[in-house]
């Protein structure tokens, strides 16, 4: 087994085993990137590097600490909890992190706090936490997790050292879900519709409509594209009833427009992360980018919208003559 199933992202591997051995450890971190990059397994591999008994600047998955932190057991390791429905963090639980962050760790040389996710998380909540990064006890390292950097504070962000993930070669995401005992067919047909996200192509093994979902959402792209309204209404109009169904294809799509978006502004293909990442490329021809960015905040809009329950036909419908306009 890779060590802790953190395939690749050999930059971020080098800056933390590099700190470690100059016995330069910051205290804080940021991990960011597209959901189903490994941010939490690279917070488990960090930890794990900084707490292994062997000191060799990666973890070894064999020490004691190791194993407590793949069992995630260990006691110096601290994952928030995150609370309510939209998933965010209370001031409360981050205040209270903020208290015990002072007291010494149980057995090792750091107490890690770990906070994923932390995209959905209020300003207040930010804040609370704000005090800790700026002034961090010796012995406390922090690590946030989150798809972009822009979710946090810029008083944050100043102060973390900010560590991205990235997609791996097909051979390492078919590697990463052999481990997990898919079968290997499958796990090619993944492979090729969803690239190296291992995250993404897992959610794809144990969850078929995403098949679905990309196909409506190339689709969707092509009839952009073309600008054919009656396509576009037509494939949208499918979608009622299906409200998970629509929300996995607006997001998906949001990542088409931000990959076209990327590519207008001269990012090359290499680092697009969309599931139809020719399609991205054939918009940004297609449209100007101040377009593509009214497009991702009309439809992000209807993402909240029809997460918040609202009529899904009349919200699909709407979405399409907002699209149209935008065309
Ligand atoms: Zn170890």
């Amino acid at each position: 087994m890779e060590n802790f199933s953190f395939y690749e992202n050999e930059i971020l591997k080098n800056t933390i085993r590099s700190m470690i051995l100059k016995d330069r450890v910051v205290n804080s971190f940021l991990i960011y990137g597209e959901k189903g990059l490994g941010k939490k397994t690279a917070a488990d591999y960090i930890s794990a590097a900084l707490l292994c008994e062997k000191k060799n600047g990666t973890p070894c998955g064999e020490c004691k600490s190791c194993k407590m932190i793949l069992h995630k057991t260990h006691p110096d390791v601290i994952y928030a909890e995150p609370s309510g429905k939209s998933g965010n963090y209370k001031v409360d639980t981050l205040r209270e992190i903020v208290e015990n962050a002072p007291i010494m760790p149980n057995e090792s040389r750091y107490k890690i706090y770990i906070i994923a996710d932390m995209d959905n998380t209020l300003v207040p909540a930010q804040n609370a936490l704000l005090k800790l990064i700026e002034e961090p006890p010796d012995h406390c390292i922090i690590i946030l997790t989150a798809q972009s950097r822009t979710s946090l504070l810029p008083t944050i962000i100043s102060r973390v050292i900010s560590l991205s993930v990235h997609e791996v070669t097909s051979s390492s995401c078919e590697k990463a879900l052999a481990e997990y005992g898919y079968n290997s067919k499958e796990i090619q047909k993944s492979v090729e519709i969803l690239g190296g996200n291992i995250g993404k192509c897992k959610s794809y093994l144990e969850n078929e409509d995403i098949v679905d979902a990309v196909t409506i959402t190339k689709n969707i792209t092509d009839a952009v594209i073309t600008g054919d309204e009656y396509l576009i209404l037509k494939e949208f109009s499918e979608l009622a009833g299906a409200k998970p169904m629509t929300l996995m294809v607006l997001k998906l799509l949001c990542e088409v427009i931000r990959d076209a978006m990327s590519y207008n502004a001269g990012c090359g293909e290499k680092i697009l992360i969309s599931t139809y990442k020719s399609g991205a490329v054939r918009l940004s021809e297609q449209i100007t980018n101040a377009k593509a960015r009214k497009l991702y905040i009309v439809i992000n809009k209807y993402i909240e919208r029809i997460n918040s329950n609202g009529n899904l036909s009349l919200a699909l419908n709407s979405l399409c003559s907002e699209i149209k306009e935008n065309l």
